[in-house]
């Protein structure tokens, strides 16, 4: 059943590929398993999916070490600094990088894993006070710089998120957003090449808009039940 859903978002991938003249081996598709369980993940990676999201660093931290197949893990949600030690192990990138503060602490653990980070900055692209993400031009340069200077960070790209409605204008928008600013961040010698953006309900629209990972849990997993907690798997 998870099978066909992944077919299902493979097949969209493939048309929104075609319409924007795309390849899709430039679009990782991270299937985002917060709130699922490890049947589900071992269920998803045996139909192909290789790339999983989650938003909780806990949950991260549970569940990576009881999948059986070799899986790429994505933290994408908010990160608190003091939880950055539960998924410095996991993680092959770190979307949501939003401070200096964070990018330190990421760098601190990384280095004591002998690891360099993959992290991409979150940019809020469309000004809604409830979004996490870096907003003025001035704090995205501040911690880029930042992190050009770690040791062991390796700055990416960029991710946001839209907001979630009907109208495709104002998800564009932001796509559009995240992209110039990537583009004006690599005149500025940086060397960003990853634009994470786009979910279930606008992924078509960010891969013409160029994505170069979209993050796609309810069409592949179905819908989220909060009320059962990870911690019962
Ligand atoms: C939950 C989540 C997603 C996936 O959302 P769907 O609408 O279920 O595809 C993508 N990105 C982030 C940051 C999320 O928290």
């Amino acid at each position: 059943m998870l099978k066909d859903n992944i077919n299902n978002v493979e097949k969209k991938i493939l048309e929104s590929c075609l319409k924007s003249g795309r390849n899709r081996a430039e679009i990782r598709l991270i299937a985002v398993s917060k709130t699922h369980t490890i049947e589900e993940i071992e269920e998803a990676a045996g139909s192909g999916a290789t790339d999983f999201g989650e938003n909780k660093a806990q949950e991260l931290n549970a569940k990576f070490p009881k999948i059986s197949k070799p899986v790429y893990w994505h933290f994408i949600g908010h990160l608190q600094t003091n939880k950055v030690k539960y998924i410095i192990e996991p993680a092959e990138f770190i979307h949501s990088v939003d401070s200096i503060k964070l990018a330190e602490e990421i760098d601190k653990r990384a280095k004591s894993i002998n690891k360099v980070q993959k992290v991409l900055l979150e940019i809020n692209t469309s000004d809604e006070e409830t979004k996490f993400g870096l907003t003025s031009e001035k704090d995205i340069l501040d911690v880029a710089d930042y992190c050009r200077n770690c040791g062991n960070i390796d700055l990416k790209g960029l991710m946001t998120m839209a907001p979630y409605t009907d109208d495709e204008k104002i998800i564009r928008s932001c796509f559009v957003k995240l992209r110039s600013i990537k583009d004006s961040m690599n005149k500025k010698d940086f060397n960003l090449n990853e634009l994470s953006m786009g979910m279930t309900n606008d992924f078509e629209i960010a891969i013409e808009e160029g994505a170069t990972m979209i993050r796609v849990g309810t069409a592949i997993f179905g819908e989220r039940d909060y009320s059962k907690s990870w911690k019962v798997i």
